[in-house]
């Protein structure tokens, strides 16, 4: 496992900002963790990077434990934690010039090469303090890719970027994976962009992890169903029901029906209505997106 951390939990004073976390990280994958604000992804991946001690628990990062002082790990990991902070009277390209130095990088080719990656090059000689957000984002993304780590720890890398930086963003970790076997632990509010990015999802809140797995499995637990509409709906509620239906009913959303039957011929919930002389006025099977189905998992719908 590249992150291999068990049982974390970080507390201040009453406030429980991790709660045993338990969360593994297989080499080249790239992996997500999800949750709404204050749900502790920042303090989790502060406590993958040493930036601050878990009050419980244990991280192992390459095989490492994670100490203070622990040097050697770190120029195997790169990370973007929180707003990117640059030096803001340097340029682009003095900023990187700076982290290369304290990476013990020679040379200004690996400079070179992450400024093109990261599509800096119109803007290399522009002070830090004058980037538009999108690009100061490149440029903390640059920092961190700039010594080619193993593994990349980012908080909300998309931050600030148009949907063609997105886009960028995406092809660039997914490179990274493929071709450079680079292992990728991110944050992200942004759900659709996470499931094309993500093979794996950790969906965390108020410091629990409340669902883990592969992305596709958080994708089919939005689940189908029929909703209808009548004029009486108290009425085909009970025709329903009594046809052997499990119907949901309140007074918004009308009927909900989840059984595999009326999902798989919702003509024949149709007919059933017309027959008993309240046929619906509306009727349509839906499915949640993936948004809806993380805002289950944390209860905020
Ligand atoms: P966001 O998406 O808003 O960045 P997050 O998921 O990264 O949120 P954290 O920043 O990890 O969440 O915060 C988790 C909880 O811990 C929050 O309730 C926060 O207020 C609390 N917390 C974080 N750092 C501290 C601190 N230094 N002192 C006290 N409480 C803290």
């Amino acid at each position: 496992m590249v992150i291999d951390a068990t049982g974390l939990t970080k507390t201040y004073r009453t406030v429980v900002a991790v709660d045993e976390l338990t969360l593994r990280v297989s080499p080249g994958e790239i992996h997500a963790l999800l949750g709404l604000n204050g749900a502790g992804k920042t303090t989790t991946f502060r406590m993958l990077l040493g930036m601050i001690r878990p009050t419980r628990g244990r991280v192992c990062v390459l095989g490492e434990p994670v100490r203070p002082g622990a040097r050697a790990l770190w120029s195997r990991v790169g990370y973007l934690v929180e707003t990117p902070s640059a030096y803001p009277e340097l340029t682009v390209v003095e900023n990187l010039r700076v982290i290369a130095r304290l990476r013990g990088l020679r040379g200004e080719k690996a400079i070179r090469e992450v400024v093109a990656r990261l599509e800096l090059e119109a803007c290399a000689h522009q002070r830090a303090r004058t980037l538009s957000l999108g690009n100061a984002q490149r440029l903390g993304l640059a920092k961190a890719l700039v010594h080619r780590p193993e593994l990349l720890i980012l908080d909300e890398p998309a931050n600030g970027l148009d949907p063609a930086g997105v886009a960028g963003i995406r092809q660039l970790l997914h490179e990274l994976a493929r071709s450079d076997g680079v292992t990728v632990l991110l944050s992200s509010h942004l759900l659709a962009e996470v499931a094309r990015l993500a093979a794996r999802i950790g969906v965390l809140d108020h410091g629990h992890l409340v669902w883990e797995g592969p992305t596709a499995d958080l994708v089919a637990r939005s689940r189908p169903r029929l909703t209808v509409d009548a004029q009486d709906r108290g009425r085909a509620a009970a025709v329903l029901r009594s046809a052997g239906h499990a119907v949901e009913f309140d007074d918004e959303h009308g009927l909900t029906l989840t059984g595999e039957r009326a999902i798989r011929r919702p003509g024949e919930v149709a007919e059933l209505l017309v027959h008993a002389g309240c046929p619906p006025t509306r009727l349509a099977v839906t499915q949640d997106d993936l948004e809806t189905a993380f805002l289950d998992l944390v209860g905020a719908r």
